[in-house]
């Protein structure tokens, strides 16, 4: 027997019975008991109003209530407490209906003894500690459904769940939130060099540190391995969330004691803000976590506020092979013609193919972003291959429109160039269009040259024997070796911007350009100069006796049907500048 009293409620209008139960109870030596008598309802639910009990031993038949209704009026205070019915024979259907109901055990009045109370009391209260058990099993299991076990933070769920309650309740006050996604930088090293018990121990203190580091109305939840999530909830301007992530980035930062071991650690955020950066919970996520990405990539153990570009940044970053080949399919890219001039009589006489991207999300990429992409993954040929397509059947649409002659340049990948029947296919294909050979130009670098050069002049001369004309293209920039001028079967010489920069620029930069433009002529090249910005540039190459140019100071490169409409204007209007 200890010695905690336990508090019981008899409610029975019988004096008899009552004083019997005392009596009972009294001789029962389970317990000590502290006893409230209640004779009515009434008195009963005052009682219950300002008083707990350990056990309520419950008449069901009281003057002012009866049957299960007395203990729905008893529950509906105190759902937790055991019950024990006092029933009368014949009663036996209400009892049972009673501890369905939610009573514990129940006792016929005239079997009530000392041994059956005190049976019943054990029962009842053995019941009843079952119960909470499962109770909490129950509760501990729909706690799990919503936490992470190893941090007991909340997990993806509820802070899902937090997050789209956050969103309507900011729709509706006007008011702003943010999300962080929080990424531990190399914490897989800690894992391969100390263990995963480590790591757990780590995490946990990282999930503490998180905890401490924002208000109790925010949300810290473990995401998955490394990664944690917060909702800042009513943040006022971008300067305290700045000021979050940096004292979390503090805190993480302090040195950690496991075991004997001290460990340091550091992490990337990234984070968005409702609403700047997006309407939805979905949008807000992808893009703190493309924040994080580039938080990351600069160099981590620092913060980031999402911006508009790095979406772009991270698709071109990521782009692979299956979207390249997609987007040939669906025809997504375009071809523009950037004219060049007759540096003579400034009208136009031909123009450089250049290709584009039209993304629908990102608009018109330039090949700078997706090319080497194209080339790493040896797709760029089938964009050539397209591009190709698509100048011959402008070219074919321009001449049977009777537009002037013009001279179409096409630049051709390393891809291209390796390709054993690449003269066969372009034979094929200007035949194909009715395109004369002549007015194809075939432009090439050095670099790409190299990547099989025994092949590519095989292919140069072949093109060159249709009637073709080749050019090598971007000559002066990087490292520019001569003997491939004397190698490659060559008919144009086109001279990279950054030489034609040095005009004005640098003494020295302008005498080598003047020599590859004197030693182009003398190799009997045609010279294109690329890249032409201003007319300081345009006079000097003019000079110089520069045969065709190309820039910005007089086109820059436009759709074909723009192309078109300029070619067939005045005379007037096409002479450049
Ligand atoms: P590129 O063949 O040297 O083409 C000339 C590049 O210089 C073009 O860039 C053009 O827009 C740019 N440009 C022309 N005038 C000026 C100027 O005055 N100032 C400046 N800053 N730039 C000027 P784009 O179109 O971005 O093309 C870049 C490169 O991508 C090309 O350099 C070429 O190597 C490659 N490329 C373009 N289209 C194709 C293609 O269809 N196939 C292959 N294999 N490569 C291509
Ligand atoms: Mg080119
Ligand atoms: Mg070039």
């Amino acid at each position: 027997m200890t010695n905690k009293k336990w508090h019981v409620l008899i409610v029975e209008d019988n004096p008899g019975d009552r004083r019997l139960i005392e009596v009972y109870l009294q001789v029962t030596s389970l317990h000590k008991y502290a006893l409230t008598f209640a004779e009515n309802m009434q008195q009963t639910l005052s009682v219950l109003e300002t008083q707990e009990f350990n056990l309520i031993i419950l008449d069901l038949t009281l003057p002012d209530s009866q049957g299960i209704e007395t203990l729905f009026h008893v529950r509906s205070l105190h759902p937790e407490v055991p019950i024990i019915i006092l029933s009368g024979i014949g009663d036996e259907e209400l009892s049972i209906n009673a501890i369905q109901s939610g009573a514990q055990d129940f006792i016929v009045k005239e079997h009530l003894d000392e041994h059956s109370l005190s049976r019943s009391i054990q029962y009842a209260l053995e019941r009843h500690r079952l119960l909470q058990e499962l109770k909490k099993a129950h509760e501990w299991e729909e706690h799990l459904a919503f936490h992470d076990p190893l941090t007991d933070l909340p997990n993806r769920f509820l802070m899902m769940d937090r997050l789209n309650s956050t969103l309507k309740l900011a729709k509706r006050n006007k008011s702003r939130f943010s999300i962080l996604f929080i990424d531990l930088d190399n914490f897989k090293n800690i894992n391969d060099s100390f263990g995963h018990t480590i790591g757990d121990e780590l995490l946990k203190n990282v999930a503490n540190r998180l905890k401490n580091a924002v208000r109790e109305s925010d949300t810290v939840a473990r995401i998955s391995g490394d990664e944690f999530m917060i909702l800042l909830q009513d943040v006022s301007d971008e300067q305290g969330i700045d000021a979050v992530a940096g004292k979390i980035l503090f805190e993480l930062a302090k040195k950690l004691l496991i075991g004997k071991l001290e460990i340091s650690i550091s992490a990337s955020i990234g984070f968005s803000i409702y609403p700047e950066n997006g309407n939805d919970i979905n949008t807000l996520i992808q893009r703190a976590d493309c924040a994080l990405y580039v938080a990351k990539d600069r160099g981590k153990n620092t913060f980031q506020k999402y911006e508009d570009m790095f979406e772009k940044d991270i698709f071109i970053s990521k782009m692979g092979k299956n979207l390249l080949v997609n987007a040939i399919e669906n025809k997504e890219f375009l071809v523009y013609f950037q004219p060049q001039i007759s540096v003579k009589n400034r009208d136009i006489v031909g123009a450089e193919a250049l290709v584009r991207w039209n993304h629908a999300m990102y608009g018109l990429l330039l090949p700078h972003s997706f090319i080497p992409h194209a080339e790493n993954n040896a797709v760029q040929h089938l964009i050539d291959d397209y591009v190709f397509t698509i100048v011959c059947q402008e070219m074919q649409s321009w001449h049977e429109g009777n537009f002037p002659p013009m001279n179409i340049s096409i630049n051709l990948s390393a891809g291209q160039l390796m390709k054993k029947n690449l003269v066969e296919e372009v034979n094929h294909k200007v035949r194909q269009f009715g395109i004369e050979p002549s007015q194809l130009v075939f432009e090439i670098t050095e670099s790409n040259a190299l990547s099989n050069l025994e092949m590519t002049i095989e292919n140069l001369i072949g093109l060159q024997h249709l009637g073709f004309q080749i050019a090598i293209d971007d000559f002066g920039k990087g490292y520019s070796s001569l003997s491939y001028l004397n190698r490659l079967p060559l008919d144009i010489l086109k001279i990279d911007r950054s030489l034609i920069r040095e005009v004005g620029q640098n003494a020295r930069g302008t005498i080598i350009l003047s020599s590859v433009i004197s030693m182009a002529r003398k190799l009997h090249l045609a010279v294109v100069a690329e890249g032409v910005e201003n007319g300081e540039q345009f006079d000097f190459i003019a000079n110089e006796a520069c045969d065709l140019a190309q820039g910005f100071y007089f086109w820059r490169p436009m759709p074909a049907r723009e192309f078109a409409t300029l070619v067939f204007s005045s005379p007037e209007a096409r002479v450049a500048c």
